[in-house]
């Protein structure tokens, strides 16, 4: 008997030991989790309750020299579903993929995944975006957004350069001018339950999106326009692969017009011509067409100046009297400088000419003469 309550007693004791083991190691796990960890999962919970919609600032427009909007913005809308609001998830995969084109394999995985907002598309026309939200399904979401549009579609595309999925500039006056043009994005932060379900109680809270700069710039839309028909007409009678035409004004050196045929869509700037465009294209060889494509000759490339060069000389042998435009000339198809025989562009020679002819035939051995 006595033996048996010595028994019990040890069985009590070391139940009680491994009991207090149990727990001391549990509290400790709670004091890691609570006080060390609070930050991680303070995070976590934000993340899950609050949910972040941003709201897009209006990237500044660009203005030509007469004020012509020449890339502005068109409201687009952003497609999201919140799982947690959804009541009719086979409804919302067959509305949002017979409205936005999408395959219901890819809308049903995004309406399934479990997340506190789920993107399905973004860049969608607002007539769409307004029939969408026509629909009231619980738990679809429409913001509406800005997209970047070019009026004039590929007039002055080298120059103005697009914008991506982000609406950031890629290239040209777009990225170049990307920190005016830009503005700050706003915000509406809502409080959600643990479900998902939004907290009148938390209210919203909504930073305002602060609007980019408009951009003014030197260039005429319509000396642009006669510019970029003249390149085509030239590209077309030289069989030329390019043609650049720059427009500058001689009193500022503004530039009025940058042509460099063929120009893009900046609309559609991921599209390649037609005679580039291959099926078997790698991902690599399409940038590299596409970089091709977008490249400004005026401002990439290199030139040698060549006859072009023949204004400064012309402008300088008459602001120093070292010539006039009455002054005769006369041109026998070369000319010897030194012991080097340089010949004229005519051969045969332009015969006797004054300086305004020869500046007219671009005529080498008068240039060189009068030097
Ligand atoms: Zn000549």
């Amino acid at each position: 008997m006595l033996k048996n309550k010595t028994y019990n007693r040890k069985k009590i004791v070391t139940i009680f030991f491994v009991c207090f083991v149990i727990f001391l190691v549990l509290g400790g796990r709670l004091v890691y989790l609570m006080v060390f960890q609070s930050d991680y999962y303070t995070e976590k919970a934000k993340e899950l309750h609050e949910r972040e919609r941003s709201i897009k600032a209006a990237r500044g427009r660009i203005l030509d020299a007469n004020g012509t909007v020449i890339a502005d913005n068109k409201t687009v809308c952003t497609i999201s579903v919140i799982h947690n609001q959804i009541k009719e998830p086979d409804k919302i995969v067959q509305v949002l993929s017979k409205e936005l084109d999408l395959s219901e394999e890819y809308v049903q995985k995004r309406v399934e995944k479990y997340s506190s907002i789920e993107k399905i598309k973004s860049n969608v026309d607002k007539e769409k975006g307004d029939a969408i939200r026509a629909y009231n399904l619980e738990g679809v979401k429409v913001d509406e957004d800005y997209k970047r549009y070019y009026p004039y579609d590929s007039l002055a595309s080298k120059v103005l350069g697009f914008t991506g999925g982000d609406n950031q500039g890629i290239i040209g006056l777009e990225v170049k001018y990307e920190e005016y043009l830009r503005g700050k994005d706003g915000m509406i932060l809502t409080m959600t339950d643990a479900r998902g379900v939004e907290l009148d109680a938390a209210g919203e809270e909504r930073i305002e999106p602060v609007p980019g700069n408009d951009l003014y710039i030197s260039l005429d839309m319509n000396i642009q326009s006669y510019a970029t028909q003249l390149a085509k007409q030239v590209m077309e009678t030289k069989e030329a692969e390019r043609v650049s035409i720059l427009v500058m004004n001689p009193q500022n050196g503004e530039i009025m017009a940058m042509a460099d045929v063929p120009e893009f869509n900046l609309n559609d700037p991921y599209t390649l011509p037609e005679t580039a465009a291959g099926e078997g294209l790698t991902e690599e060889k399409k940038q590299e067409l596409l970089n091709a494509m977008w490249r400004n000759g005026c401002i990439s490339d290199t030139y040698e100046p060549g006859s072009t060069f023949k204004i400064v000389t012309a402008a300088a042998g008459l602001e120093g009297g070292v010539v006039t435009t009455e002054d005769q000339f006369s041109c026998p198809g070369y000319i010897m400088v030194e012991d080097r025989r340089i010949r004229c562009h005519k051969t045969t020679g332009h015969g006797a000419e004054n300086f305004v002819q020869a500046t007219m035939n671009s005529c080498k051995p008068v240039f060189m003469e009068f030097i």
